[in-house]
C-alpha cells in the first residue's frame, strides 16, 4: 500500500518527495511505500498542531467524548484494514493483530470517558476572602513516538489521552509499520476530528533522529511521550531535559515470573507460555525470565518444555499458528545467538530448534546463570530462561537483578505470601498468579529503572497531559505592607 503524511486537512508526500519503504518480513515483497518526512513536514505538522489547539481545548469534554467514541467504533469497522496491514507489515499472527484492535478500540473508550475528569479542586486559603483553586489544563501539542511490536495499541495510546486532555497530537510513526500507524490517522478524520487534532508524520529509519529532535524542540511541542527502546527512550529524555520539556518513556523489559515452591504448576505453565510467547515474545511486558524455586524446578520444566514444544510455528499467511515471524532476520539471529551464548555456558535448551529465515520456534533454556547474555539482555523473541532459586529471598533478588523494571508475576497458592513477594519486586506492575503480560486501558501502566516512568491510564494519564495551575481569585480588598 501507498500511503500519505497527515497534515492537518492534507495529505501530503515529504516535500521532497522522498519516500521509504517496508518490507515484509516473510516475502521480501513491499508492505508499505510511505513518504520519508523532511524536516520541513516535521515543523507543518507540528504547526498544524498549535493552529488546532485553541479551538479543540475550548471544546466541551462531551463533545470531546463523543469524538472519541465515534473513533472507537470507527477502528472497530477498519478492523479488517487494521489486521491485514499489521500481520503484512510485521508478520504477526491474526490473534494478536485482533487482540490489537480490540484493546486500542477500548484505549479510545476509556479516553472518552475520561474527558469529564480534567477537573481540578478548590483549596483553603489563609487569605481572607481569597478563592483558590487548582484547575487542569491542556498543555498544548504532544509528541507521540509508538514502536512497532503492538502498534494499533501502542499509536492510539500515544494520542488518545492526550487528545482526551484537550491537547492536540503528532504521532510518528514507527518506520516497521507506517502503513498501520498511519491508518490511526484515518481513524480520526473519518471519525470527523476538526482538522489538525491529529497529524501523523511517517519518516525513513536514517531520518529518525534529525526528525524526532526537531520535534521534540518545536516550541508549540509541550508533552513528549515515547514507546520504544531503553537505549531511545534514554536520547529521547535527554533532548527532553534540554528543552525542560515533560516526557513520559514506556520502555524496554525483562519481565520475572516468580514461582513459589507452593504454586499451581500447571497455572504457572500456561501463564508463562502466553507471556513469552504471544507475539514470538515481542512484548515489553514478555515473560523474559522464569525464576522458580528449584524444589519444584525439574517438574516445571518438564511441563513447560513439553508445552513450548507443542506450539506450532510457521507463516501466519498459510493459516493459523501460535508463533509466526519475528519483525526481520537480524533480530531472528539475535535470539538464536542469546539461545547459543547461554548454552555454550553451560545452559540447556529444552524446547525450540533452529530458526527458519525469520521464525524462531517457541524456546526455553533452562539453568540460567548470570554470566550469560540472555540472563540480561531483553530478547524480544519467543525464548524463556528459566533460573533456578534457593527460596524467597533469592527468587526476589534474582528478579531485582536486572536494568528492568516494567511487569513482573508471581504464581503461590499463598496469597498473602505472594503479595509481600510482589511488594519487593521493583517493577510498575505485578500480577498474582497471573501473566506478565495484562494490559487494560484504565490501568496505571508504566515502569520503573530502565523501564522508564510516567504512566498511561486512568487518572495517571490525566496528570501526564495536562498542566496543573493554582488560579485565585480575590473577593475583598486586598491589604499590602507598602
Ligand atoms: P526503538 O527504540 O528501536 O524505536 C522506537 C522509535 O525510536 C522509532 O520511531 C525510531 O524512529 C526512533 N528512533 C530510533 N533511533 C532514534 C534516535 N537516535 N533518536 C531519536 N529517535 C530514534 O524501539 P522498537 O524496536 O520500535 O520497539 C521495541 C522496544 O520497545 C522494546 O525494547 C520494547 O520492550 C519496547 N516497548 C515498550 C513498551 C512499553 O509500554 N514499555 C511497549 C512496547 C514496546
Amino acid at each position: 500500500m501507498n500511503v500519505s503524511l497527515l497534515i492537518g486537512d492534507s495529505q501530503p508526500a515529504a516535500s521532497n518527495g522522498k519516500v521509504f519503504q517496508r518490507l515484509n518480513p516473510l516475502s521480501g515483497e513491499v508492505a508499505t511505500e510511505a513518504p520519508a518526512a523532511t524536516l520541513e513536514d516535521a515543523d507543518a505538522a507540528v504547526a498544524a498542531a498549535a493552529a488546532a489547539f485553541p479551538a479543540w481545548s475550548a471544546l466541551g469534554p462531551n463533545a470531546r467524548r463523543a469524538l472519541l467514541l465515534k473513533a472507537a467504533d470507527t477502528l472497530d469497522t477498519m478492523r479488517e484494514d487494521f489486521v491485514r496491514t499489521m500481520i503484512n507489515e510485521i508478520a504477526t499472527t491474526e490473534v494478536w493483530a485482533s487482540f490489537n484492535v480490540k484493546l486500542a478500540a477500548g484505549m479510545l473508550r476509556e479516553a472518552a470517558s475520561l474527558t469529564t475528569q480534567v477537573g481540578g479542586e478548590v483549596i483553603p486559603s489563609d487569605k481572607p476572602g481569597c478563592i483558590a483553586m487548582s484547575v487542569r489544563q491542556a498543555a498544548g501539542v504532544s509528541l507521540g513516538i509508538a514502536p512497532w511490536n503492538a502498534p494499533i495499541i501502542l499509536g492510539v495510546r500515544a494520542v488518545a489521552m492526550p487528545v482526551a486532555c484537550g491537547n492536540t497530537a503528532v504521532l510518528k510513526a514507527s518506520e516497521l509499520c507506517p502503513g498501520t500507524h498511519r491508518l490511526i490517522g484515518e481513524v480520526f478524520s473519518k471519525a470527523g476530528f476538526p482538522a489538525g487534532v491529529v497529524n501523523v508524520i511517517t519518516n525513513a529509519p536514517e531520518d529518525a533522529p534529525a526528525i524526532v529532535e526537531c520535534l521534540v524542540a518545536h516550541p508549540a511541542v509541550k508533552r513528549i511521550n515515547f514507546t520504544g527502546s531503553t537505549r531511545v527512550g534514554r536520547i529521547i529524555g535527554e533532548l527532553a531535559a534540554r528543552h525542560l520539556k515533560p516526557a513520559l518513556l514506556e520502555l524496554g523489559g525483562k519481565a520475572p515470573l516468580i514461582v513459589l515452591a507452593d504454586a499451581d504448576l500447571d497455572a504457572a505453565v500456561a501463564a508463562v507460555a502466553f507471556g513469552a510467547f504471544i507475539n514470538q515474545g515481542q512484548v515489553c511486558m514478555s515473560t523474559e525470565r522464569v525464576i522458580v524455586d528449584e524444589t519444584v524446578a525439574d517438574r516445571f520444566v518438564e511441563k513447560l518444555s513439553a508445552k513450548a514444544t507443542s506450539l506450532p510455528a510457521g507463516d501466519p499467511r498459510s493459516g493459523p499458528v501460535v508463533i509466526g515471524s519475528l519483525i526481520d532476520e537480524g533480530p531472528a539471529r539475535r535470539v538464536i545467538e542469546l539461545i547459543e551464548d547461554a548454552v555454550s555456558k553451560g545452559a540447556k535448551r529444552v524446547a525450540g530448534g533452529d530458526r527458519s529465515g525469520t521464525i524462531v520456534p517457541a524456546s526455553v533454556v533452562d539453568r540460567v546463570t548470570k554470566d550469560m547474555r540472555i540472563y540480561s539482555e531483553e530478547s524480544f523473541g519467543p525464548v524463556v530462561s528459566v533460573i533456578r532459586a534457593s527460596g524467597v529471598e533469592e527468587a526476589i533478588r534474582l528478579a531485582n537483578d536486572t536494568e528492568y523494571g516494567l511487569s513482573a508475576a508471581v504464581f503461590s497458592r499463598d496469597v498473602a505470601r505472594a503479595l509481600s513477594v510482589a511488594k519487593r519486586i521493583e517493577s510498575g506492575i505485578c500480577h498474582i498468579n497471573g501473566p506478565t503480560v495484562h494490559d487494560e486501558a484504565q490501568m496505571p501502566f508504566g515502569g520503573v529503572k530502565g523501564s522508564g516512568y510516567g504512566r498511561f491510564g486512568g487518572q495517571a494519564g490525566i496528570a501526564e497531559f495536562t498542566d496543573l495551575r493554582w488560579i485565585t481569585i480575590e473577593t475583598e480588598p486586598q491589604h499590602y505592607p507598602f
